[in-house]
């Protein structure tokens, strides 16, 4: 079976949970193989495992990581061109989309990039869909030239455990003197909300121009349900919530299971980054609000009567 090569998305070996999905994917289509790059890999060992990964590449040091992307690009076209893999997987992160992009160009390949779904189509074909114009347009694709370089959104798949007994192979790479061109002066983590990653929660609740600043019931609302916070533009613009919370086309794109809309009113550039989303729920006091047209259930209300009562009805669930 031929392999499927997948990028690990990792923090100092922390396995993101699109980590966990990409592997999913990648049994539809033939032997999930991670690709490992970074310190922190005895953290990241059962995960994979776990997950289904039948071998990894590792390849550690300063000397690709100190560096932008160029040099997990390098690396993925040499392992790339070494294995002939059946496709090669990325998340659909700013950072995973330029890798994909850079490898796509060095091996002569197709390129996908946010699809929603990945699967074996006709003829040993790796068949993707992506989501596009904000999610007025569905379309199906099929890479017909070298590797099929797929990158896939988070939350596209539900993570399926599936233990494997991981070979390791220990990647011998050194970064050539034009992948090193830009370096890594310095990184800051940032600050910890205690909630979840946005582009990779289950749940993302977000609060736009109507909450007039006060993210309170909005915030208490999210974690009475375990989830992220975004934003709309206009309430990242007027200072009420940063911009890394920005959902929409110039902000972050979401896919959650569950949207839930305060006081937005569903501008195309918000929606851009939403609606992909599984179920839409909406609460906004006007009910001519444009939002109403993709919700699943609308609350038409004023949020500041409506997110308490939620929230105190969630909680209560919890006994
Ligand atoms: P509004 O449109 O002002 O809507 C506020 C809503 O809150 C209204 O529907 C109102 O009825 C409701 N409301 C008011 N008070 C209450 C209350 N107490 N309870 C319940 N409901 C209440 N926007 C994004 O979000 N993301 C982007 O990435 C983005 N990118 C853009 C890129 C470009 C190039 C441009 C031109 C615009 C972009 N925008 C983006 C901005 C977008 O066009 C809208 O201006 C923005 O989304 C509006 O935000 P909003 O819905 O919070 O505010």
């Amino acid at each position: 079976m031929a392999e499927v090569l997948i990028l690990v998305d990792h923090v100092d070996g922390t396995v993101r949970k699109t980590t966990a999905e990409l592997l999913t994917i990648a049994r539809r289509l033939g032997e999930p193989c991670a690709v490992f790059v970074g310190d922190g890999f005895d953290a990241a060992r059962e995960t994979l495992a776990k997950y289904g990964a039948h071998k990894v590449y590792r390849v550690t040091g300063a000397e690709v990581t100190d560096y932008l992307v160029v040099p997990q690009a390098e690396l993925l076209t040499t392992l790339v061109q070494g294995t002939a893999p059946a496709a090669l997987l990325i998340s659909s992160s700013a950072e995973g989309k330029e890798i994909a992009a850079r490898v796509a160009i060095r091996t002569g390949s197709g390129l996908v990039t946010d699809a929603v779904d990945v699967r074996a189509g006709e003829g040993g074909a790796v068949a993707t869909t992506q989501s596009v114009f904000a999610g007025s347009f569905t379309v199906e694709s099929t890479v017909t030239k070298g590797t099929p370089i797929v990158t896939v959104k988070p939350n596209s798949a539900t993570p399926q455990e599936a233990p494997a007994a991981a070979t390791e192979e220990v990647v011998d790479y050194t970064p050539s003197e034009a992948a090193k061109a830009a370096r890594i002066t310095e990184s800051r983590p940032k600050q910890a909300t205690g909630r979840p990653e946005l582009t990779e929660a289950a749940i993302v609740v977000s609060g736009g121009r109507g909450t007039g600043g006060d993210f309170a019931p909005v915030e208490a609302f999210a974690d009475a349900l375990g989830a992220a916070v975004g934003a709309s533009r206009a309430a990242v613009d007027a200072g009420w919530y940063p911009h890394t919370s920005q959902v929409g086309q110039t902000g972050k794109q979401v896919s959650p299971q569950l949207y839930v809309a305060c006081g937005i009113s569903g501008a195309i550039q918000h929606r851009a980054g939403m609606q992909t989303s599984k179920t839409i729920v909406v609460v906004n006091k006007d009910s001519e609000a444009p939002i109403f047209d993709l919700v699943d259930f609308g609350v038409v209300g004023d949020l500041f009567t409506v997110l308490p009562q939620a929230t105190e009805a969630v909680d209560a669930t919890k006994g």
